[in-house]
């Protein structure tokens, strides 16, 4: 199991996982010619290769999406967040909690950014399916969803996957967000995003009835993209069919557009949705993370990214693509 080790500097949790150093490598270079990779665990016919499914969709024996657990979890088990003091600047808790693999197509080649329109809301279903079902576990405060896309953003593995993990404590990432969606009287931020944003107009890249994808006002990397529904829901689990099928559309519809500008780029999905069980003010979205370029000393020692593309020329390259 890992460990959970407290920065007392900043008041950020580390997690020790010593044991993910052993998996496999076996991502090739996406510049090479396709070819179907034999060893690859997540392609079909290899489903030997995995911890049975937690869940599967499609039918016929032929599986669309399928949910395994993760074989080197970075948090496992069962059990409260039992902090350990071991000294006044030593603090620890074990890792435990759910990390789960998302296989979100049998196309070994494929991206978020080629789904159909059917794998698009299969998709979304499956996350939003897990998402309950993490929530029912007590000791499961928070569930992160992500898609690492090329090796620059942390994937491991070719094969389209994202992966879920259900942690025992609220990270300081979302714990900024609330803050963020407890300030303001009445309104939610990313409710007047959406009406500012829109009046704006310039760095909306696509909008509909349901979902509006925009290069936010204060985009911290080269085309970053915000993925908001329309509907003021703080939960991702809660939200109506409909609105997750349109968000998932839109994602694709966004990340193909990143792909035309400047090729088959690295990037990260994060959804952000309330944590499980929590009434705090919350708006569900999902961040696009392009990967262009490096953290570097500056961004490192102040957390203060500097973007050299402003968001208004990124929406305009985008919409254009
Ligand atoms: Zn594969
Ligand atoms: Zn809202
Ligand atoms: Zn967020």
């Amino acid at each position: 199991m890992s460990q959970l080790r407290l920065n007392p500097l900043n008041g950020r949790w580390v997690a020790i996982a010593a044991e993910r150093a052993s998996r496999p490598d076996d991502f090739a270079p996406r510049i090479e010619p396709p070819a179907p990779s034999l060893r690859c665990p997540f392609c079909p016919g290899h489903e030997e290769e995995t911890p049975p499914a937690l869940e599967t969709y499609g039918r016929d024996g032929e599986w669309l999406v399928r949910v395994v657990p993760n074989l080197y979890p970075a948090f496992e088990g069962r059990g409260d967040f039992a902090v350990e003091d071991l000294g006044p600047v030593f603090h620890q808790a074990p890792g435990t909690g759910i990390h789960e693999v998302l296989v979100f197509s049998p196309d070994h080649r494929a991206s978020w950014a080629d789904l159909d329109d059917k794998q698009v809301g299969l998709v979304i279903a499956a996350i939003r399916d897990r998402l309950e079902d993490h929530a029912e576990q007590a000791s499961v405060r928070y569930t992160q969803t992500i898609v690492n896309h090329g090796r620059e953003a942390g994937a491991s593995l070719e094969h389209p996957h994202g992966q879920l993990l259900g942690i025992p404590f609220v990270p300081e990432e979302l714990q900024a967000e609330i803050e963020g969606f407890a300030e303001g009287d009445d309104a939610c931020v990313l409710c007047t995003t959406l009406d500012d944003e829109e009046a704006a107009g310039h760095r909306v890249l696509l909008a509909d009835d349901r979902v509006m994808v925009v290069c936010p006002f204060w985009s911290a990397t080269p085309y970053e993209m915000l993925v908001i529904p329309r509907t003021h829901e703080g939960h991702l689990a809660h939200a109506a069919p409909a609105d997750l099928v349109s968000v998932s559309r839109a994602m694709r519809d966004s990340l193909a557009a990143l792909t035309r500008l400047v090729g088959d780029a690295a990037y990260n999905l994060v959804f952000h949705t309330a944590p499980h069980r929590s009434t705090d003010r919350f708006h569900w979205h999902v961040h696009v993370l392009p990967r262009l370029t490096s953290v570097a000393g500056f961004e490192a020692g102040t957390g203060v990214l500097i973007n050299i593309v402003a968001p208004e020329q990124a929406a305009h390259d985008l919409r254009r693509a």
